[in-house]
């Protein structure tokens, strides 16, 4: 539904207003978060098996090409965020000219990445170069030994060499998604939080979340928001910043003294489908509306049989009039995705 279905046309003299994209809880939507692939050059525990992936072939995957068009379509109607993702979206050919083609859509004002970091020192220079600003990169553990029971690979120096590569050329803010995981890496919670206090990184803590082919998940695994922030007192007081409603989930701190900051994401404790004001792209061209939900619309079929501008962005109101209420964690109807992390972008 379109903020102008709901309010007489005469009263529309603000652009701005006119193009927002409301669904039908009023949320007001406006990121798009992009999976480019399914493939990864890691196997983290909780997010893919070592080996037996069924994964998506290339002709199934959308080209940059369609991407490129989905996310113009899109923008005219109020989508004004990007997020690529994954699989490892650095593995994919050709991803700095793609992000250089996206940067030029005047109304993406926010672009931005989310990468295991792996191979950040090849690329950040590159991708600063052509308008990426900001960064996220995955690193649970600051342990090589942990890194590589956790990732299945022996690469922590490899990432870390990339977060310095990130700050070397500038690129910001870059924030470090943490998951902690009770038993496997929590224990390391206060040395990523004193990483902000000499550093200008952000770092995120991420409630485990059950995915489609990581891990049996169990519950008692989750550190909860409030469990990390308690940890965090440890190392500092944390002085709350203010966020935006529509910036993100996380809820911001810093600890006294700091320059970095500290953000905390409560997908499962504090669930914050209120504020959520985003829709997924999947590698094989289907529109999630959410996380856990396995809802599918499909735009890759349009865009392959001619479909018109005007026909995806009917696709597009389709997928918002879709978008639940909020996810089925912590209630009976819980299960868990059909489809991988991976392919949904995390
Ligand atoms: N490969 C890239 C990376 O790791 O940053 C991008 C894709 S990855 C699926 C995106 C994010 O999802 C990462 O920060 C990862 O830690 C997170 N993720 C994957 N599985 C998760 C799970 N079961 N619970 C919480 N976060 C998860
Ligand atoms: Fe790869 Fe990211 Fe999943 Fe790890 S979390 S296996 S890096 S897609």
């Amino acid at each position: 539904m379109l903020i102008s279905d709901l309010i007489p046309q005469s009263a529309i003299h603000n652009r701005k207003l006119k193009d927002m994209l409301l669904d039908p809880f009023r949320r007001k939507i406006n990121y798009l978060r992009i999976s480019i692939t399914d493939r990864c050059n890691l196997r983290c525990r909780y997010c893919m098996p070592e080996e037996g992936m069924s994964l998506i072939s290339h002709e199934e995957i959308l080209t940059y090409e369609e991407i490129v068009r989905i996310v113009r379509v899109f923008s005219r109607e109020g989508i004004s965020k990007v997020r690529l993702t994954g699989g490892e979206p650095l593995i994919r050919k050709g991803i700095v000219n793609f992000i250089s083609c996206l940067s030029q859509i005047e109304e993406i004002k926010d672009l931005s990445l989310t990468t295991n970091g792996i191979l950040l020192k090849e690329f950040a220079q590159d991708l600063k170069k052509v308008g990426l600003k900001r960064i996220n990169i995955s690193l649970d553990s600051l342990r090589r030994e942990r890194f590589h029971q956790i990732t299945r690979r022996d690469d922590f120096e490899r990432v870390w060499i990339g977060i310095e590569e990130a700050l070397r050329v500038g690129l910001s803010p870059i924030k470090i998604n943490m998951v902690a995981i009770r038993g496997l890496n929590d224990d390391e919670i206060e040395s990523f939080a004193r990483l902000t206090l000499h550093l200008p990184l952000t770092i995120r803590y991420i409630e485990y979340m059950p995915s489609g082919n990581g891990e049996e998940w169990k519950e008692s695994d989750i550190l909860t928001t409030p469990q990390i922030r308690n940890r965090l007192e440890n190392v500092g007081k944390l002085i709350p910043i203010l966020s935006d409603p529509w910036d993100g989930p996380a809820k911001r701190f810093q600890i006294e003294g700091a320059i970095g900051e500290i953000g905390l994401i409560g997908a499962i404790s504090s669930h914050f489908c209120d504020e959520c004001n985003r829709l997924r792209l999947t590698p094989d061209g289907k529109i999630r509306t959410c996380l856990f939900s396995d809802e599918e619309i499909d735009v890759k079929e349009l865009l392959r049989t001619g479909g018109s501008d005007l026909d995806l962005k009917e696709r597009l109101l389709t997928a918002l009039k879709k978008k639940p209420e909020r996810h089925p964690i912590n209630t009976h109807q819980f299960k868990k995705c059909q489809r991988n992390m991976s392919a949904i972008g995390g």
